[in-house]
């Protein structure tokens, strides 16, 4: 979902300057989410009736990247640098610095 940049720059401070594991590796306006256009997923167990959340890495990982590739998104889990498996997004063709300057998808 969308992610202020208030809210990125907090995500960015993790592991960085505020305790916690790096989660990120986008500063506030270099992230999809900055712009609506990127969600993140969660792979759930389900314990006694309620989902749990795994965070695992196992094959749904990889099922669940096939099947939000197969809609046309672009998939976290095929990055090269930073492999952000519940992530997804549609660029539109734009790119960041393009959205950075007010560029929107139709
Ligand atoms: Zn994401």
């Amino acid at each position: 979902g969308f992610r202020t940049i208030e809210e990125q720059n907090r995500l960015y401070a993790l592991g960085r300057t505020k305790p916690g594991r790096i989660v990120t590796n986008a500063r506030g306006g270099y992230s999809y989410h900055n712009f609506g256009l990127a969600f993140d997923i969660c792979v759930c167990n389900v314990f006694k009736g309620t989902l749990i959340p795994s965070w695992s890495l196992d094959r749904r990982w990889f099922r669940v990247g096939q099947i939000g590739k197969s809609l046309g998104l672009e998939w976290g889990g095929d990055w090269k640098s930073f492999k952000d498996y519940p992530h997804f997004q549609y660029t539109f063709g734009l790119s960041l610095a393009q959205l950075r300057a007010g560029k929107r998808p139709p």
